[in-house]
């Protein structure tokens, strides 16, 4: 077992957390390959932490899991809020890049599973120029039926033996599947990465680092996307803001 229990650990409305260095996380994620162990892993930004508050199951699942890292300006100001710090901020559009430049001499294999179907084949050849040697021995488009043909899905997966399974199908849908089909599942790490294929492949475009930086990527992403994207954040990061305020209030009182 990697000992995930020394690591720096916050909590924000109730979901733990940890606070780590990238390294310090990098470190972790390889240690659980060597071992053989089976994580899953987990992003949670400030949308995350909405949607976990009214959904129970997902905030249950979060809370199952030893590897939750945080991702995004939100959590970070909700760390301040509470009078904690946050070590780093770990998305996974940051995170991967630096266990996929390792990868070709780790050996570890890499099965790409969601987006819409042609995008992970964009990203295997991205992939493959990017980091010569890299394995990315399997993908899988994310639009299957998840009631019907998971099975199927994960018969391809198993067949390929990958040790990381990176699924992409946007939260909480792949924390969910994830959960629900780990244990079919023969891989060492499971890991929820949202949006990283459509930014990767370069279907989507990636705000510019200076707006990276400064924790407005969001807002770019809404310049991109404001019909699907303003309620989350419009209605999500002041709605945020006010659950921190009030879950510290309480949490103030009830100590
Ligand atoms: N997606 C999928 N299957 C679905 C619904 C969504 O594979 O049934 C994919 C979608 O194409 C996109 C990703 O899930 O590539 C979710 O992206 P989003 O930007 O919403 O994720 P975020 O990083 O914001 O959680």
């Amino acid at each position: 077992m990697v000992a995930m229990d020394t690591a720096n650990k916050l909590n924000v409305l109730d979901v733990e957390f940890l606070s780590v260095s990238m390294q310090e996380a990098l470190s972790l994620i390889e240690q659980v390959i060597a071992s053989g162990d089976k994580q899953c892993v987990s992003f949670i930004n400030a949308d995350c932490l909405n949607i976990s508050c009214k959904d129970k199951e997902y905030h249950q699942i979060l809370n199952s899991q030893d590897f939750v890292l945080p991702d995004g300006a939100g959590i970070n100001i909700a760390c301040r809020l509470v009078g904690e710090r946050l070590v780093a901020n770990l998305n996974g559009t940051d995170l991967m890049p630096e266990l996929w430049e390792t990868s070709p001499a780790k050996g570890y294999r890499f099965f790409l599973l969601g987006a819409a179907p042609g995008v992970t084949s964009r990203m295997k050849v991205k992939l493959e120029e990017t980091y010569p040697g890299i394995k990315v021995v399997g993908e899988q488009h994310g639009y299957f039926d998840r009631e019907t043909e998971s099975d199927a899905v994960i018969e391809k997966i198993n067949a390929s033996k990958p040790n990381v399974l990176l699924v992409a199908f946007g939260a909480p849908a792949q924390e969910k599947w994830i959960y629900q089909n780990k244990d079919k599942i023969d891989t060492n790490l499971l890991v929820g990465v949202g949006g990283l294929f459509d930014f990767y492949s370069g279907d989507k475009k990636r705000a510019p680092m200076w707006m990276r930086k400064s924790g407005l990527e969001w807002m770019y992403r809404l310049y991109l996307e404001p019909g699907r994207l303003w309620r989350r954040y419009i209605v999500g990061n002041p709605l945020f803001i006010y659950r921190v305020f009030k879950w510290r209030g309480a949490e103030r009182s009830s100590t």
